[in-house]
């Protein structure tokens, strides 16, 4: 099963330290920091990885986002000929603000979250402000996942932490191989060489990091600016 992949943009992080991503930056390097959705369509099934922020809603916990993450969507949806009621199912990386806000746009749609993560989520820590309650509304729709999984043909998660206890990984089969959905283990390509404090159990992204790069999957960092000029981009 060959799946396509489409990368939107649904908001920035403006001005965060690049010190945070790769150790030894400068302080004054600041980067905004696109925030991605993506997209992925097998013919049959349409399914989101990540929804991204939404500005009003980080906006309540002190986070600001640029942009307009409702209608990124569903211009991005729109492409695939597509709207939220289609989507059956949005895997997430993580539950931090940033890659789950948008979840109540899809109506139908299960949400696929490691067991570890949903546990971690329930001690309310920095990044997922706001998030408890959401889950606890679409609850009925959350599905917990055990580890790695295969979810539908030519899709699966590795559940890799490093970044968080319960991050996981997507690994999706598409004509030119197999891509790899980072989320924030890998958030910017110079990830792939070094591993700053934004991953704190740093062997558990060693160790990740590693054996993706022996399977030669294309990795697709989470947050790299540079994915902006990718094949798959949406352009906006
Ligand atoms: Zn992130």
């Amino acid at each position: 099963m060959s799946w396509k992949i489409s990368i939107v943009e649904v908001g920035i992080i403006p001005q965060l330290p690049r010190a945070l991503y790769v150790p030894g930056a400068s302080p004054d390097d600041l980067l905004d920091i696109p925030c991605l959705a993506y997209l992925l369509d097998d013919g049959t099934h349409l399914v989101v990885v990540d929804s991204g922020p939404d500005a009003h809603a980080a906006a309540a916990h002190g986070f600001r986002i640029q942009g307009r993450s409702a209608e990124a969507l569903a211009r991005g949806l729109a492409r695939h000929g597509a709207e939220p009621g289609d989507v059956e199912l949005v895997v997430h990386t993580h539950l931090h603000y940033d890659h789950c806000q948008n979840d109540p746009l899809f109506p139908r749609a299960r949400f696929g979250v490691q067991t570890a993560e949903l546990a971690h989520l329930r001690q309310s820590r920095r990044f997922y402000e706001g998030i408890p309650q959401m889950c606890a509304q679409l609850e009925a729709r959350v599905v917990a996942l055990d580890g790695d999984t295969e979810l539908l043909p030519g899709l699966r998660t590795v559940a890799n932490g490093g970044h968080t206890p319960g991050h996981q990984s997507v690994l999706v089969e598409t004509d030119d191989g197999t891509a790899c959905l980072c989320g924030d283990i890998v958030s910017l390509e110079a990830n792939l060489w070094s591993i700053g404090e934004i991953c704190p159990d740093a062997d558990a992204t060693r160790t990740f990091i590693e054996r993706a790069l022996g399977q030669q999957w294309e990795m697709i960092p989470s947050h790299e600016p540079a994915l902006r000029a990718h094949r798959w981009f949406a352009a906006p």
